[in-house]
C-alpha cells in the first residue's frame, strides 16, 4: 500500500517509530485507500516536543507578523481548498460540495482569527493609585492539544487551531483514524503559509495518542470533540493532570415544529438537517417534534421530499451529483441499520426505510438511505439513543409545554430549532429551553465564528465553548501588571512604610 498518512512533526511528515497502521477506506467503494500511522507513546513524545520546542518563540512573535502569517494561510485555503474537498469525500463519504461547505465554515474561524490582535487587547487604567498604572494582558498556554472527531476532519479542527495558533500557542492535533489526511493537508499548508516548524502538529492515533496528549505534563490544554463517554473521560483525566479542558460531546437535537408553522418550509428543514452528510453531524435533527394537529400534513412532506434525494458517491470526479453519501465504515454502517432494525421491532411507523435504498455507485460502500419514523415513543432506543445517521424519528405531541419538556428532560444539550411564525413563541422557547444553540426557523444554528459554538449538560464537559471571544479566553491566560513610576521632579521623601500604600 503506497498511501501511507503519517504524522508531521518540526515542519516534515515522519513515520513513527511505531510500525503500527490501520486501515483507511474509502465509504463510497468500500476499499482501503491507505495506511494511517498509530503512534506509540514515543512517536507522541516526538511530536510533543516538536511544539513545545517551537511555541516560545511563536509566542513572543510580533502580533503583526503573526497575522500576516494567518492571512497568507486563509488566502491559500481560500485557493486551493477543493483539493482539501476531494480528501474529505474521498475518506468520509460526505458530497463534495458538503465538503467544500465544511471548509468554508471553518475557513471563517480562520477569518475570525485574522483579527487577533485586537482580540488580545488588554485594560489599560492610568492612576489607579497615586503614580501607578495597572494594565492587563492576555499571554499564550503553550502547547495545546486538539482531538477531534470523524464528522468534520476539517471544520472541527478548524474551530481551534486558528486561534490558537493566532493566540501564539503550538498545536497538535490528533485526528480522527478513520480519516486522518486532511489534517497532514492543512499541516503541508501552513508551512507553505509561512508558520514556523513545529507551531502546527498532527499527531495520528488512538487511544495511545490520546492518553499521551492528556497525561503529558507538556500539554497545557485539551480541546476534544467527539461521542459523550469519550468527552468525559478525556475531560476527567485531562483535568487530573491539571490542564484546561473543553470537551465536547455528543447530541440529540429536537426540532419543534409549532401548528402554525410553514410547513413547507419546515419539510425543507428538517430533510437537510436530518439527512444532510448522512446525519453525521452534532447538529444534524434527529427528533422532530410535531406538535399536533400537523403530524400527518407534515410527515406526508417529509416523506415526499425524501423520494427525490439521490443516494451515491458524491465525489467530485463523479461530478457531485449525489445529495448524500455513505456512511463511514461498516461498522457504523450497520450499527445505524441495526437501530432501523430495533424501531421497527419497538412498534414505531417505519414511514421510510433506508435500508432498501437504490444506489448510484459501487454496491461495496457503506450505504444507507434516508429512514423516517413515526409515532415514536420516548422510551424507544431510536428516541433515547444518538444515532448518528440519516435516521429521523417524529414524535407527535399535543402541547408546546410537551416538547419544551422533552428537550429539557433529555440528557443532551447541543442544539435545537423552532419552527413557527409566531414571534412570541420562538422568543419563549429560547428562554425555555436548557440548551446551548438555537435555531429560530433555522434547523442548523451553527454560530458564526465570532460566537461561540457549545452545548449544555452532557453535550460540554468543562465551562469554555469553541471560537469566538470565548476560544480566544480558553488559549490565553490572564496577567495584570502594576506599574509605579517615580516622577523624577517629584520624589517622594522615601523611607519604609508597612501599610497599604496612601492615595493622598
Ligand atoms: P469518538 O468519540 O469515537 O472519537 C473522537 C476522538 O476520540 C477520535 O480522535 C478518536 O480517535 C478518539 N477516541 C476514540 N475512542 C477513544 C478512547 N477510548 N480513548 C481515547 N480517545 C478515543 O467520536 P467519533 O465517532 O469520531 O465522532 C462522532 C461523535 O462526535 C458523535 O457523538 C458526535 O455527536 C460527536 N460530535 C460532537 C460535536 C459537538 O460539537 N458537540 C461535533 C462533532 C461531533
Amino acid at each position: 500500500m503506497s498511501n501511507l498518512i503519517t504524522h508531521w512533526a518540526d515542519g516534515a511528515a515522519f513515520a513513527g517509530e511505531a510500525d503500527l497502521w490501520a486501515d483507511v477506506t474509502n465509504p463510497a467503494t468500500g476499499r482501503v485507500s491507505g495506511r494511517v500511522a498509530l503512534a506509540s507513546r514515543a512517536d507522541a513524545d516526538r511530536v510533543i516536543a516538536s511544539a513545545m520546542k517551537a511555541a516560545p518563540a511563536w509566542g513572543r512573535t510580533s502580533l503583526a507578523r503573526r497575522t500576516q502569517v494567518l492571512f497568507a494561510f486563509r488566502e491559500l485555503l481560500n485557493a486551493r481548498k477543493d483539493e482539501l474537498a476531494v480528501l474529505i469525500t474521498a475518506e468520509h463519504g460526505k458530497v463534495h460540495s458538503d465538503a467544500l461547505g465544511e471548509i468554508s465554515r471553518g475557513q471563517e474561524v480562520v477569518e475570525f482569527a485574522c483579527g487577533i490582535a485586537h482580540l488580545l487587547k488588554g485594560g489599560h487604567s492610568e492612576g489607579a493609585s497615586t503614580g501607578i498604572d495597572v494594565h492587563s494582558k492576555r499571554d499564550p498556554l503553550g502547547v495545546v492539544g486538539i482531538i477531534s472527531p470523524f464528522n468534520f476532519p476539517a471544520m472541527v479542527p478548524m474551530w481551534f487551531f486558528p486561534v490558537a495558533i493566532a493566540a501564539g500557542n503550538a498545536v497538535v492535533l490528533k485526528p480522527s483514524e478513520k480519516d486522518p489526511s486532511a489534517a497532514l493537508w492543512i499541516a503541508n499548508l501552513w508551512k507553505e503559509a509561512g508558520l514556523p516548524d513545529g507551531v502546527f502538529n498532527v499527531l495520528q492515533g488512538d487511544k495511545v495518542a490520546v492518553d499521551a496528549l492528556l497525561e503529558s505534563p507538556d500539554v497545557a490544554a485539551i480541546s476534544f470533540v467527539g461521542s459523550t463517554p469519550i468527552a468525559e473521560y478525556v475531560y476527567e483525566s485531562a483535568s487530573r493532570h491539571g490542564k484546561r479542558v473543553q470537551a465536547l460531546g455528543g447530541a440529540k437535537k429536537h426540532m419543534v415544529v409549532l401548528p402554525d408553522a410553514d410547513l413547507d418550509l419546515a419539510a425543507d428543514a428538517a430533510v437537510n438537517a436530518g439527512y444532510g452528510s448522512a446525519g453525521e453531524r452534532c447538529m444534524a435533527i434527529s427528533v422532530l417534534v410535531a406538535v399536533e394537529p400537523i403530524a400527518d400534513d407534515l410527515v406526508a412532506r417529509i416523506a415526499d421530499r425524501t423520494a427525490t434525494l439521490r443516494i451515491g458517491d458524491g465525489s467530485k470526479e463523479r461530478g457531485d451529483v449525489s445529495d448524500m453519501g455513505p456512511l463511514v465504515t461498516r461498522a457504523h454502517r450497520d450499527s445505524v441499520a441495526g437501530f432501523i432494525d430495533s424501531g421497527e421491532a419497538a412498534g414505531a411507523k417505519l414511514v421510510v426505510d433506508g435500508r432498501s435504498v437504490k444506489v448510484d455507485g459501487d454496491q461495496a460502500g457503506f450505504w444507507l438511505g434516508p429512514t423516517l419514523f413515526d409515532h415514536v415513543t420516548t422510551d424507544m432506543d431510536i428516541y433515547t439513543e444518538e444515532i448518528f445517521g440519516p435516521v429521523l424519528s417524529v414524535v407527535r405531541v399535543a402541547t408546546y409545554d410537551e416538547a419544551v419538556a422533552l428537550i429539557n428532560a433529555n440528557e443532551y444539550g447541543n442544539g435545537t430549532a423552532i419552527f413557527t411564525n409566531d414571534g412570541g413563541a420562538a422568543r419563549r422557547f429560547e428562554q425555555d429551553v436548557e440548551v446551548g444553540m438555537i435555531g429560530v426557523n433555522v434547523p442548523v444554528p451553527v454560530p458564526v465564528a465570532y460566537y461561540s459554538f457549545g452545548g449544555w449538560k452532557r453535550s460540554l464537559f468543562g465551562d469554555t465553548h469553541a471560537h469566538g471571544t470565548e476560544g480566544v479566553h480558553f488559549f490565553t491566560r490572564g496577567k495584570v501588571v502594576t506599574t509605579r513610576w517615580i516622577n523624577p521632579a517629584a520624589r517622594p521623601a522615601g523611607g519604609l512604610e508597612l501599610g497599604f500604600p496612601r492615595n493622598d
